[in-house]
């Protein structure tokens, strides 16, 4: 597995990078512009919240053309329907699915999907309008998805007791995401294979770059031309292990560095993730 690790005083040789940037200075750059403070969208100091910014938080660096949530995690639908009607999305038919994406990243789309039907392959949404925009309960539903399977497999493993799984099955969701969490750190995982964090298989509830409008799930994303098409229109695999999930950040790979990204190679799949030293030891080898 080759993997280049851009720590903040190494560059790759022979190309034109510059110095990367951690991530944590390129957010709080970014949200300047904005005229936000991280600790209003996304408090740090926030265990789950800074887990939630170092895994999906790659969409509060993306170009100013589209707008990230005001939060890292919403907690309610009313918040999330404001959000996108302030962010504004518009529809595409592909295939048989209306995909809906904040403008700027549905043009790119459109035009990368064209770039690759005219070398005869094709770009469509996987599992239909899901694809695209997510609501709220969505994100919920899709947690429960995984949440809910997992809690019965740790039952009858024995790993959980039936007063815990009652506990956790009722407790609100911001608790729940935080004790899932606390719960993996010693190995009772919450994914789909129940082999790795439900990170990694579904977003916390509220927290979706779906929801966010600026994340599209490729079917064709095992085509390495296709992630190429995809990089050249701005849309990068950013979320570790969830492979068919491109996020719309409208830069150039180039320059992602300096936007306080990094790349890591897994099985010849590239992801730009937040540059925050220590994170993922397990996967950054
Ligand atoms: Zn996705």
């Amino acid at each position: 597995m080759s993997t280049q690790s851009m720590t903040p005083n190494s560059t790759r040789d022979g190309n034109d990078l510059k110095e990367p940037t951690p991530f944590y200075e390129a957010l709080a750059k970014a949200l300047k512009k904005r005229k936000i403070n991280i600790e209003t969208v996304c408090p740090p100091s926030d265990p789950v919240s800074r887990r939630i910014l170092e895994e999906y938080g790659a969409i509060f660096v993306a170009n100013k053309k589209v707008l990230p949530p005001p939060v890292c995690v919403f907690t309610t639908e009313e918040q999330v329907t404001k959000f996108q009607e302030d962010a504004g999305f518009e529809s595409e038919f592909m295939g048989y699915d209306a995909v809906e994406l904040q403008p700027e990243a549905l043009k790119s789309l459109k035009e990368a999907r064209k770039d690759a039907q005219k070398e005869g392959l094709d770009i469509t949404p996987r599992d239909g309008a899901e694809a695209g925009r997510r609501n709220y309960e969505d994100s919920v539903r899709l947690w429960n998805s995984r949440f809910e399977p997992a809690l019965d497999y740790w039952l009858s493993q024995g790993r959980l007791t039936q007063e815990q799984v009652t506990r956790l099955r009722g407790l609100p969701l911001s608790q729940q995401i935080a004790e899932v969490l606390e719960l993996e750190k010693i190995g009772i995982y919450f994914s789909k294979d129940l082999s790795k964090s439900i990170l990694y298989s579904i977003a916390a509830p509220g927290a979706s770059q779906h929801i966010a409008m600026l994340a599209f799930d490729v079917n064709e994303f095992d085509n390495p031309r296709v992630r190429e098409i995809m990089a050249k229109h701005g849309w990068f695999q950013t979320v570790l292990s969830d492979l068919p999930h491109f996020t719309y950040l409208g830069l150039k790979e180039k320059d992602l560095p300096k936007h306080g990204l990094r790349s890591l190679e897994i099985n010849g799949q590239v992801f730009w993730i937040p540059n925050v030293p220590g994170v993922h030891p397990g996967l950054d080898k």
